[in-house]
Formats: C-alpha cells, structure tokens, sequence
C-alpha cells in the first residue's frame, strides 16, 4: 500500500464483481477536475487546465491527453456516475497525474539499451521482404543509443552485435550495473497483415490482469522486484508512448501492461517498445527506410527527456 492507496482510501471505495472501484465523481473531485458526462456516447470526461481524462462505460482503457491507457479492469456504469477500480486508479493513473505522491525520485543517467531477440533469434520476419525484427531492433537501439550520448547519457546495449542473448540476461545486466532505465526495443507482428500500431508496455501491477487477459490469475497475485518501480515505469512508458504517437505516421495501441519476465525481475524501472508491425505492408516498408528508424529513435529519446525532466522537477519540489 502506498500514498495513493490512502488517497484512495480517503475517498471511499464501492465493490462491484469482488473488485473495489471509486466514483468518478469522487475522483474529479479529489483532482480537482470538472466532470461532464455525455449520455448518448456513455462516455465521461475529467478535465483541468492541463489534463484531460477520458472514460468510456465497460471500456478497460481511457485516454489520458489523448494516449490509450489500459486498465486491469473495465470501468462500470451505476447510477448517475462511471467507476473506475481503486487499482487502476492506484497503479495505472496515479503514477502519471500525481508521481510526486511516491517517495524515493530516481534519477536518469545511466540507460540500459535491449535490443530485442538476436543470434539465432530473428524474432518476426516479413514474408515478403524478409526484413527482420533483429535486424531493425539492433539499428533503431543504435541510433537511440547515439542520441542518448549526446545528451550526456550513459548507455549499455545488451547485444554489441548480432548475438543470442539469454532472456532472463537482459535484466540481470541492468541489474548488475545499478542501470537507472532498462528499454528493450521490439518490432511487432500479427496474423492479420491490416494491424499496425505503436505500443509500450509496462509491467502489470500486482493483483491485476495484464493487457489481453481478463480474468485474474493466482500468480497475479504475486509482487515482483519490477513492481517496486510501477510508478517510475508508467511514467515513463506513458511518455514514450506519447511521443511515439506524436512523431510517427501510425496508430496509438496503447500503454499495456504484461508480465514479461525480464520486466518482473528489474530493479530499475523498465519498458518495452513495440515500434510498428513488421507483418504490415505499409510499417514494414516505413521501417526499412533508415529516416523513419531514426524517428522512432528520436522519439523514444524525447521521451526519456521527458521522463527525466519530471523527475528533476519533482526533486526540486520534494
Ligand atoms: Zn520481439
């Protein structure tokens, strides 16, 4: 239980399905926002002067400045009012409107890069172009990597080359190193060649379904090392995401939530990318261009300036 979970508790919870939820109302009110509540799209919007949150009835994501955030519940309709579980406000919201809630404001300096699959390892493939998620993974970390450094970053890749590298490494390097970030960069893929779309994820808070899941399993249950990070990771996965969808010609999937395992057992807070669907005519032809690698690149470091420069705000005001 953090400081959020106090708010939370502050402002009374109701149970629906075994599962605590608080109003809206109460939530508006708490963050000072304004409530409106349209009928006809069943759909309630929060705003203030510089956030605006949109909640849709039996929706299990919501737009936070316009940026798909997925929640481990759906939000529920009862009354006159939308509810949205005191978890998903706890682990998923909170972190973004309110990180100064959380104790113990890391730093960003030293960057552990994961250029995702390698070796013997392609990861996807296109069929027609035969491009590989290897092969453009390694280039887009390289290209962030150079970014980074001439921000005065310290960077660590965890492949050098075209290597196979243990998953459960990955972590284990950042973790040796007392790595501040841990990124590990992914292209994606679908049987249906029309999905195409940008997403990060982040690791699932405890006592929650991941993304794509809906009923809660007993491992769930469980608190893992990356856990301890949860605030740090949205945060930093919501402003990669956002600038993400800011600079690239593509769709916003979405902030998700999954228990990979090198995200479980991170020290540092973590995130994974999924930068557009090699199985996609028009991503994969956009991603063989170097120019729109480097976007992507340049993208993801402008979300890490972002990341950091909240943080030094809130250490300042700490
Ligand atoms: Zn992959």
């Amino acid at each position: 239980m953090g400081i959020n979970s106090l708010i939370s508790e502050a402002l009374g919870s109701v149970q629906f399905n075994g599962v605590h939820y608080l109003s809206l109302k109460d939530v508006a009110a708490n963050l000072g926002m304004k409530r409106e509540w349209m009928k006809k799209k069943e759909t309630m919007t929060l705003n203030s002067k510089w956030t605006q949150l949109i909640f849709s009835v039996d929706k299990r994501d919501i737009k936070l400045n316009g940026i798909r955030i997925f929640l481990g519940y759906p939000v529920a309709l009862k009354g006159q009012d939308l509810y949205i579980s005191e978890l998903d406000f706890n682990h998923n919201v909170a972190p973004i409107l309110t990180p100064q809630k959380t104790p113990d404001i890391p730093k960003l300096y030293h960057i552990v890069i994961d250029p995702g699959h390698g070796g013997k390892d392609p990861g996807s493939v296109n069929n027609f172009s035969k491009i590989k998620e290897k092969t453009l993974a390694f280039d887009i970390s390289i290209r962030l990597k150079k970014i980074l450094e001439s921000k005065n970053y310290r960077v660590t890749l965890t492949r050098k080359s075209d290597q196979f590298v243990e998953l459960e490494k990955r972590p284990a390097i950042a973790n040796a190193l007392k790595a501040d970030l841990f990124i590990s960069i992914h292209l994606n893929s679908h049987t249906s060649k029309t999905v195409q779309g940008l997403e990060t994820y982040v690791i699932t808070p405890h006592n929650q379904p991941s993304t794509g899941r809906k009923i809660l399993r007993p491992s769930d249950r469980r608190r893992y090392p990356g856990n301890r990070q949860n605030t740090w990771s949205t945060l930093v996965g919501y402003y990669v995401q956002s600038e993400l969808v800011r600079s690239l010609p593509s769709l916003d999937r979405g902030l998700k939530r999954a228990r990979f395992m090198f995200l479980k057992e991170l020290n540092c807070p973590g995130l994974l990318v999924e930068s557009g669907f090699i199985s996609n005519a028009i991503e994969s032809r956009n991603l063989r261009k170097a120019n729109y690698r480097h976007l992507i690149a340049q993208a993801v470091a402008d979300g890490l300036l972002r990341y950091e420069k909240t943080l030094n705000r809130l250490r300042q005001n700490s």
